[in-house]
């Protein structure tokens, strides 16, 4: 773990095409770091056969011209100037705007790679402008979120995590770890006169108001996850239930394999659909029985991982089986065994059972449940089943709203990290122990805290992050 530099030398040039691969209006092909100013004198003539230089030309200016390579000109493009330190990577940039087929795009990225760039690897535009302190770590995993955001809300988080709020609410409670971190430190230069710089009681105070606020945060990630990752909604219950029917019916094409065979459905499926405006992560599960064949019983045992992680379980039963009810039972064993994922008893098949109310109520009676009925076959209840799903995660559509909000897993986790380690400051607090081992216990909350945002990074992080992206962001 290293403290980044404040101010890192602009880098080698770059190059990237920025745009979709495919045909469009307009592409755009960029550029960045040492010496792109040159690079671009060398491809690009200006419209009108004045003399130009983009060493001259001032940031935030465009050009209209010719780009060409060895062979000749490759397209009419703008070409837009950005200069250091004013720009996105905050070292100087150029964007070529040209026509939007996929043989210019290529031939204009490699009259630069011929030029002096190297392809640039994906997400380095936005590492840059993280090293170079343009942004931190938390917005530059906001741009990338913003990006892939499927939901309204979503992006609105992503948009609201961009803008830094998260980022200045860890950043405060840095400052205040900092503080006690500093004042005990400085009791250890004065060992021997035995002198307290922040009460104990204060720094207990201190110290546990920074653990509350933590806390608070590490809470909102139970919600806050549900909008980046969607609610993780398995569907659970015994084989030929109808499973994967209503797996198509909610995603609305032929996903998993319908068959008659009891126990085809080996392995788990996943695959989202969005209502109104929340996203739903769907899982169909192996049917929960006991199996003796390998394949199915490692199937099975999948299964269980997946409902143990579930937000929400639609466990479907039978309705027309004679043995409904100890179904019935069954989910409710499930539900017992994981109260912290909420269920719906979906009673499919109605369509051939016979009294179908009365069943309905009886399963309602035994799961405790709200039960929908549903032949999944046909589509019936399918409007009825999605809106009870929202209804179970109200209030997700508004959670966007909140100004500071964890929806990512890393996040999460340094900060439940970092609530330990105020955990433990506060017991040796309590037990009057010495000023370093409380300092040391508070210095490493700091860098938990300091990794969120990137102050406290390796490079092994910086990699992963940024390995998510795509090339050319
Ligand atoms: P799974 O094993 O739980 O995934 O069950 P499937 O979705 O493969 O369904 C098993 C069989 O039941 C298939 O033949 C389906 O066509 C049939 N099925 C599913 N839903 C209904 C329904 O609502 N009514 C009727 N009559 N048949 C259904």
């Amino acid at each position: 773990m290293t403290e980044r530099p404040l101010t890192p030398e602009a880098g080698e040039a770059i190059a990237a095409i920025a745009t979709p691969v495919g045909v469009g209006a307009l592409a755009i092909v960029r550029m960045s770091g040492r010496g792109v100013l040159e690079i671009a004198d060398r491809v690009f003539r200006k419209k009108g056969g004045t003399a130009f230089s983009f060493k001259e030309a001032e940031g935030f200016s465009a050009h209209f011209g010719t780009l060409s390579d060895s062979r000749g000109m490759v397209d009419e493009v703008i070409a837009l100037v950005f200069r250091a330190p004013s720009s996105f990577t905050m070292e100087d940039m150029v964007e070529f705007t040209c026509h939007g087929g996929p043989v210019v795009v290529r031939h204009l990225l490699q009259a630069l790679l011929d030029s002096g760039c190297r392809l640039a690897e994906p997400g380095e535009f936005t590492r840059r402008a993280f090293l170079s302190g343009r942004i931190d770590l938390l917005q530059a995993e906001a741009i990338g979120e913003m990006i892939h955001a499927r939901t309204e809300s979503a992006f609105r988080t992503a948009v609201t995590q961009m803008q830094g709020n998260l980022s200045r609410h860890l950043q405060e409670m840095r400052a205040g770890l900092l503080q006690s971190c500093a004042l005990l430190e400085l009791e250890l230069d004065f060992s021997e006169d035995d002198v307290e710089f922040q009460s104990r009681d204060a720094l207990r105070l201190e110290v546990g108001r920074l653990q509350g606020e933590i806390l608070r945060l590490v809470e909102s990630y139970r919600e806050g996850h549900l909008l980046t990752e969607g609610v993780a909604t398995v569907i659970a219950g015994r084989p030929n239930a109808g499973k994967s029917t209503l797996l198509n019916a909610l995603l609305g094409h032929e996903r998993a394999i319908v068959s008659h065979m009891p126990g085809t459905t080996r392995d788990y499926i996943e695959e989202c659909f969005i209502h109104e405006k929340t996203m739903f992560r769907l899982t169909d599960t192996a049917g929960l029985r006991e199996s003796d064949e390998a394949v199915e019983h490692e199937g099975i045992k999948r299964s269980y991982r997946k409902i143990s992680e579930a937000d929400l379980m639609l466990y479907m039963i039978d309705s027309s089986s004679g043995d409904f009810l100890k179904e019935a039972a069954a989910a409710r064993e499930l539900r017992q065994r994981h109260p912290e994922s909420g269920m719906i008893v979906v009673a499919n098949k109605t369509d051939l059972a016979s009294d179908a109310g009365g069943r309905i109520a009886q399963l309602q009676s035994e799961t405790a449940c709200p039960v929908i009925a549903m032949a999944a076959s046909k589509g019936d209840g399918l409007n009825e089943l999605k809106s009870t799903m929202a209804g179970m995660v109200e209030g997700l559509d508004k959670l966007h709203e909140a100004s500071v909000l964890v929806t990512s897993l890393r996040h999460y986790e340094a900060l439940r990290n970092a609530a330990d380690s105020l955990d433990n400051a506060l017991q040796l607090i309590s037990a009057r122990e010495p000023a370093e081992l409380i300092a040391f216990e508070l210095r490493s909350a700091l860098d938990y805290v300091g990794e969120i945002t990137g102050k406290v990074v390796s490079e092994e992080l910086l990699n992963t992050i940024f390995d998510q992206f795509c090339i050319g962001k």
